[in-house]
């Protein structure tokens, strides 16, 4: 299923995420979900693991344009001429001379006018092609606001925390109206249940009784339940998986429909409250992340 970005890009709805996927387990991840049928990769300059994106496409055997390749640009590299740079390394680490889609990880909140700078190098690299798309992630709708008005180039996307249990609908509707596509991370609520994370974790969303019991009904599984609610929502969604079963079985999601009544009631379970780290708070450990050279 492909979704048509407002620069006219097409885009495979459905990506692999690679978070937290460790560097010598991300190829065959990549190659498994290639096999799957996935045409799509999001990863960060962040996740330490581009190289292995890149070796995990090409050892796929698929044409470099066959595969939609995503990656994000770190804070620490934000500013115009960093960001430039770090399209270099993006780009070498990777292996390929153009990148489908690069995003800005986060608004720095504290250092609003380096984000722009580094956006505005997003443009640049977009009217070279060396992307073909650019976009943003975790842009809350007043970081839009003012990016909208001091940038000339919409974002193709926004990259947000968005799963049953947290749905943002303030920033949808503002994505929405700008036509930018809303992308989902932890689109099957990892960041519900990683230990460690989720500072505001109650429950693993994977065992919502409302979505088990949508999921039995359908003889599919929570993970599938949640990725078809994405999808028939219009949303890209990137779920992360490094096991070849769970890889494929989020992959096996277009040959059931959910019903406007499982859909409302999906909406429903949201609690309003993000589990990932809050966009508006500066984490000088951020910027103390060095991403290395190519
Ligand atoms: P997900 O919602 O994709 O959940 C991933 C977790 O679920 C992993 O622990 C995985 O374990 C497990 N899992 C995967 N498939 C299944 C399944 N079918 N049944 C049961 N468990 C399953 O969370 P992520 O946080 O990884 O988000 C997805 C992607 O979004 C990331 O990989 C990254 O690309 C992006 N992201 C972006 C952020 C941003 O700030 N822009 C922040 C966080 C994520 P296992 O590997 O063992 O299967």
């Amino acid at each position: 299923m492909e979704l048509t970005l407002n620069n006219g890009v097409t885009m495979p709805a459905l990506g692999l995420g690679v978070f937290q996927s460790p560097p010598e387990q991300t190829t065959a991840a990549v190659e498994a979900a290639l096999a799957a049928g996935y045409r799509h990769i999001d990863t960060a300059a962040a996740y330490d693991n581009e190289r292995d994106v890149g070796e995990g496409v090409r050892r796929s055997g698929l044409d470099r344009s066959d595969v939609f390749i995503e990656t994000k640009v770190w804070v620490s590299d934000y500013g115009y001429e960093q960001t430039l740079h770090a399209w270099e390394k993006a780009a070498a680490k990777i292996g390929v001379d153009y990148l489908d889609m690069l995003i800005l990880h986060q608004p720095a909140p504290d250092r609003f006018e380096k984000t722009l700078a580094s956006y505005k190098a997003l443009e640049t690299l977009l009217g070279d092609g060396r992307v073909r798309a650019i976009g943003v992630s975790n842009f809350m709708p007043h970081h839009l606001e003012e990016l909208l008005a001091k940038t000339d180039v919409v974002p193709a996307v926004n990259q947000i925390e968005l799963h049953p249990f947290f749905t943002q609908p303030a920033v949808q509707a503002a994505d929405a109206e700008n036509g930018i596509l809303t992308q989902a991370w932890s689109p099957i609520g990892g960041i519900t249940f990683y230990p460690g994370f989720g500072e505001n974790r109650t429950k693993n969303v994977m065992e919502d009784p409302a979505i088990v019991a949508i999921a039995q009904s359908h003889g599919k599984t929570p993970a599938q339940i949640m990725l078809r609610w994405h999808l028939q929502q219009g949303r890209s969604a990137i779920p992360k998986s490094t096991n070849p079963a769970r890889i494929a079985e989020n992959f096996y999601v277009f040959d059931f429909e959910l019903s406007a009544d499982e859909l409302a009631s999906i909406d429903a379970l949201d609690q309003g409250v993000r589990h990932g780290p809050d966009p508006d708070v500066a984490r000088l450990s951020s910027f103390a992340r060095v991403i290395p050279e190519a």
